[in-house]
């Protein structure tokens, strides 16, 4: 499953040794003449056409290039003979390095821009920028009796569990002087609390067990504030909002209404981040930086805990790839060297892909931010520190 943590495992998997390469391809049905096998076939021309000069340049050997070139012919067949498109799947994307023996697909909802990389690490800012876009969440739909949670994770909804206990009806019926329908009341609730109890605890394993950040409460709205009662508080922080349905609603209506809650509270999200990263770096704390520059030197300090960047924000920078320094063109040393190692210093047009990678590779949780998100006029990249 894609998530946070599954790209930082990911990012990880950057070695000396072999190169890595990183497809993402559009496999959209419905896109307009979207044919990915041919798609894929020019990508690969001319990457093979580079790889000459990125041999001399990057000073290969002969095993470095014949793992990318393995890497070429095993993403060839599996596109053309291997792989089994599914209709909800608009994405693909395979990172693999044949040298490091390593091999990982995901198959995703969302369509992605077509692309084919080949380096030291893996190519993670795309998939990094839909975690952030998409936030996983679960629902929970409650009633006396039935409950079901759904877990909804980059648009693909999953069913969690469907629990059904048996809750005597509550009958309307006259006793001679109330006793029995006070009785048969009495037993009805005793029987929906206990119902509540079963739903709250194999609910509140799922939250902790997974990768559900968020859960969304649906049913009527008293139903609801009975069970939610009954949760633990951190269970209850999870809560972003309520879908008041009827019990037997549409599974589409209740995904409907769900996407705007999550949207909002995507919303709410963002604009709290962005806020506390700006009460850090002015307030006395002093734990939040903004711009580039800052940023970078941060990161390469290991200071980082969460980097935020504004999406599809680029700058021009460099890297070494002997000591991994990763900075912007006013750092390098004399004559295009690494101000750390003396090595080459790399021009890359987009020293923002690095960096997310790079924070990936030590730990940190990486927040990507609407285009048009507060944080542009704040230098479109900034940091909560460790320390
Ligand atoms: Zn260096």
């Amino acid at each position: 499953m894609l998530t946070q943590k599954a790209i930082e495992r990911l990012s990880k998997l950057g070695s000396k040794d072999f190169f890595i390469t990183s497809l993402y391809l559009n496999v959209d049905r419905n896109a307009k003449n979207n044919d990915y096998k041919i798609v894929l076939k020019d990508l690969l021309k001319e990457k093979r056409q580079r790889l000459e000069s990125v041999k001399v340049e990057r000073k290969l050997t002969r095993e470095q290039t014949q793992s990318i070139e393995n890497d070429f012919t095993k993403l060839e067949q599996f596109i053309n003979s291997g792989y089994i498109h599914k209709d909800n799947h608009k994405g693909l994307v395979i990172f693999c390095s044949a040298g490091n023996n390593f091999w990982e697909m995901f198959e995703l909802p969302q369509p992605v821009a077509d692309y084919l990389n080949v380096d030291i690490d893996p190519y993670v800012r795309p998939l990094s920028e839909l975690v952030c876009d998409h936030r996983s969440y679960a629902i929970l739909l409650v009633d006396s009796a039935k409950a079901k949670m759904f877990g909804v994770h980059l648009g693909f909804v999953k069913e969690q569990f469907h629990i059904q206990n048996n809750v005597q009806p509550k009958i309307k019926y006259g006793g001679i002087d109330g006793m029995d329908e006070r009785k048969v009341d009495r037993a009805h609730d005793e029987m929906v609390a206990k119902h509540f109890k079963h739903v709250a605890s194999e609910a509140e394993k799922l939250l902790a067990a997974g990768d559900m950040v968020w859960l969304i409460m649906g049913g009527r709205q008293n139903m609801i504030n009975q069970f939610e009662s009954l949760l633990s508080g951190p269970t209850r922080k999870k809560i972003i909002g309520h879908i008041v349905v009827e019990p037997e609603a549409p599974l589409t209506d209740v995904l409907y209404k769900a996407e705007e809650v999550a949207k909002q509270a995507e919303k709410k999200y963002e604009t709290e981040l962005i806020e506390k990263l700006r009460a850090e770096a002015h307030g006395t704390g002093g734990k939040g930086i903004f711009g580039l520059q800052p940023t970078l030197q941060s990161l390469r300090r290991g200071g980082v805990n969460t980097l935020v960047i504004a999406k599809g924000y680029t700058a021009p920078g460099f890297v070494c790839h002997k000591c991994f320094f990763i900075g912007v063109p006013e750092e390098k040393g004399a004559k295009n060297t690494c101000p750390i190692c003396s090595g080459d210093a790399h021009d890359v047009h987009d020293v923002i892909d690095e960096a997310i990678t790079f924070a990936f590779m030590q730990g940190c949780r990486v927040e990507n931010t609407a285009e048009n998100s507060r944080l542009k006029i704040m230098g479109n990249i900034g940091a909560i520190l460790r320390y």
